[in-house]
């Protein structure tokens, strides 16, 4: 039995996207997770909403079976707009697209996931599954609060299978640049620009000696990215400058490449234009990257080919941007992503989704799943 309850599927998101759940909303995220627990809970699974970080990060955790689990379904409840949003510019349809707050990052894709599951359930498939779904509610500020939930819960299933938004033209995501911020703090002397310039160490000019030398860290066949993306230095034109700051935004796409780029980071006061300065830098690499690996790339071949069943060409692509399906890949358990609505311009105000692409993603995900248990 296919999935064709498009109008329930519509009714269920605009519920969802009406319901503002800005990251540190708890009130707003808790509704989203009583709403999916209720629908979970019907179709036999264990459900709970966890509260991690003193009670203000809500997650919602089903499962159904014991583990090990088959498949995770990860997504996230959060988006990035703040309370009000959805009053101002509410769930729409128009255009052959749904228009609103978070409708492709990810309210569609966590509809995906239920509506899947509610169609495998009707089937009388669902019950032989053992699967576990985890929708957390601080991704959009890099899950720091949940992180620790995603990793154990993910440590019980076989596979990972994340619902951030497809890309056009259905478009899953098999690789995620991981990466991390540094900063760096150059501390020369304060000295008259004029009449002492030579009692002075200029930190402006040190900071500038070591931009160059960041630049050269990018490597585009290794997939590394070292971008200055902001500095800071000086007062007044009079006065050799005491302190400079530069803020450095690394990607990596290699796993390796954490090593290198740290330990070039933590050298840099090794590469000092002045004896006199010091060059303090913090920061890490703390986002893994997801990398694809023999066995993530088994289930993108398997999804490819259900597709075209379907008569849908389905891709997969890499992308700088990173999502919880970074965490899980870090423990090596198979992970893919952008199995969500196909939809683009997510975080601004003329997000959307494809209508088109909710029954195919929700039957696509109902063909893969058995398959993968
Ligand atoms: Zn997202």
């Amino acid at each position: 039995m296919e999935f064709t309850a498009i109008d329930r599927f519509l009714n269920d998101f605009e519920y969802v996207v009406n319901t503002d759940s800005a990251s540190g909303n708890k009130a707003g995220i808790l509704k989203t997770a009583r709403f999916f627990r209720e629908r979970f809970s019907r179709l036999g699974m264990a459900c709970d909403i966890m509260l991690p970080g003193n009670g203000r990060v809500p997650c919602l955790k089903a499962t159904l079976g014991s583990p090990p689990h088959d498949i995770m379904f990860l997504g996230h409840m959060d988006t990035v707009f703040p309370e009000g949003e959805a009053a101002g510019r509410p769930f729409a349809i128009h255009d052959n697209r749904a228009w609103g707050p978070g409708v492709c990052d990810m309210k569609g894709g966590l509809l995906v996931a239920l509506h899947a599951l509610e169609t495998l359930k009707k089937n009388g498939a669902l019950d032989r599954m053992s699967l576990c779904v985890l929708f957390n509610g601080d991704e959009e500020t890099g899950s720091a609060v949940s992180r620790s939930l995603i990793l154990e819960t993910a440590k019980t299933c076989r596979r990972v299978l994340v619902f951030e938004p497809c890309r056009p033209d259905y478009h899953m995501v098999t690789q995620r640049k991981g990466g991390g911020w540094f900063d760096i703090e150059v501390i020369g002397k304060e000295a008259h620009a004029g009449a002492d310039p030579h009692k002075g160490t200029n930190a402006v000019v040190e900071l500038a000696h070591l931009i160059p030398i960041i630049q050269n860290l990018n490597d585009e066949t290794l997939g590394t990215s070292a971008q200055v993306t902001v500095i800071r230095g000086g007062d007044k034109i009079n006065i050799i400058p005491a302190r400079a700051t530069a803020s450095v935004d690394v990607r990596i796409l290699d796993p390796n490449e954490k090593q290198r780029v740290e330990t070039f980071f933590y050298s840099l006061s090794g590469k000092r234009l002045f004896e006199k300065s010091t060059i303090q830098v913090t920061g890490c690499i703390d986002r893994p990257p997801m990398a694809a690996t023999k066995k993530s790339l088994a289930i993108r071949d398997l999804i490819i080919s259900r597709a075209r069943e379907m008569g849908i060409t389905m891709g997969a692509i890499t992308t700088g941007g990173c999502s919880d399906g970074n965490l899980t890949a870090s423990l090596g358990i198979p992970t893919v992503d952008g199995l969500g609505l196909v939809g683009a311009n997510s975080h601004r105000n003329d997000e959307y989704v494809e209508l088109e692409s909710i029954p195919v993603m929700v039957n696509l995900i109902c063909r893969v799943i058995p398959q993968l248990i």
